[in-house]
């Protein structure tokens, strides 16, 4: 617990912050805009098949502490992305962070430092997603599930362990808790305000995060679904680690968000999220746009 902390009881507060934009692929979002399985790494595709698309991070503020959930882009990106990425992961994904956007720069905003937190959790450790924790390793915990951290720590080029390089990184081990497509999870602080979900499929250890108060709750989808389209029409993502699993996982968003109870889906990457505070838990849910 921090001085800082001024958080009112019962509330739950989820702050969808635009950290930038990534440049990839059309076949990101929707595998299906290409016959070609390799389109999705970009290479010989040309600025013709390049989408933009906004990158959203997370800070939910509970009666228990505070969860920051993904990164975004490291301030390194503004100078040489090549050398911040690696240079293989530039080709799939060009970095756009404008002054202001970086994730530290945002919780600064609303007055907040790294280790006000209680916790970053990675959704997913693809660069997108990991580039910015090196921002915020001053924060207590900083946390992915133990599948990923194995999944990243295997090798080959879709991750970059430079940018966790002398983090403590720690992994959870997910419990069976019954919710979610895996039936796996997490409950952060143990009264159901901030829940971890496995939605394995975009990566081996992809998680979710629900965020819950009287009732009511906002499902963060990390990578299992791209925008409103890809639940509703459950189209899979172009990176799939495991295809069987990404469409269950897009099945479980799909009810999820047809759920009366679900207030909103937060995609990482949705062109149509514009930065908002949800407010959990009042005499009713209200959301407020808050500008970049
Ligand atoms: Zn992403």
């Amino acid at each position: 617990m921090t001085s800082a902390r001024d958080l009112s009881l019962g509330t739950v507060t989820v702050h969808a912050l635009h950290c930038g934009s990534v440049g990839t692929d059309e076949t990101i979002p929707d595998r299906s805009r290409s016959a070609n399985p390799l389109a999705y790494t970009g290479v010989l595709r040309g600025e013709r098949h390049r989408v933009w698309l906004p990158v959203y991070c997370y800070l939910i503020e509970a009666p228990a502490g505070r969860v920051l959930v993904d990164t975004s882009w490291h301030t390194d990106v503004r100078e040489d992305q090549r050398k911040a990425l690696s240079w293989e992961l530039n080709v799939a994904s060009k970095a756009v962070l404008p002054a202001g956007e970086a994730v530290s720069e945002q919780l600064a905003r609303l007055g907040l430092a790294p280790s006000d937190l209680d916790m970053v959790f990675l959704t997913h450790l693809d660069v997108d997603h990991a580039s910015g924790l090196k921002l915020v390793s001053s924060a207590p915990r900083i946390c992915c599930s133990r599948e990923e951290l194995d999944a990243a720590g295997a090798g080959g080029v879709r991750y970059n362990p430079r940018l966790w390089e002398g983090v403590d990184l720690e992994p959870l081990d997910l419990a069976e808790t019954g919710e979610g497509p895996e039936g796996r999870g997490l409950d952060v602080f143990g009264d159901g305000s901030v829940r971890i979900v496995e939605l394995a499929g975009h990566s081996l250890g992809m998680c979710g995060v629900i965020a819950e108060a009287a009732g009511r709750f906002v499902l963060m989808t990390g990578d299992a679904c791209y925008d409103r389209a890809s639940w509703e029409d459950q189209r899979l993502p172009g990176i799939c680690a495991d295809r069987d699993a990404a469409a269950s996982a897009l099945a479980w968003v799909r009810d999820q968000a047809a759920d009366p109870a679900c207030i909103e889906v937060l995609a990482t990457h949705d062109p149509e999220v514009v930065p908002h505070d949800i407010v959990l838990g009042g005499p009713a849910p209200s959301s407020t746009e808050t500008g970049d």
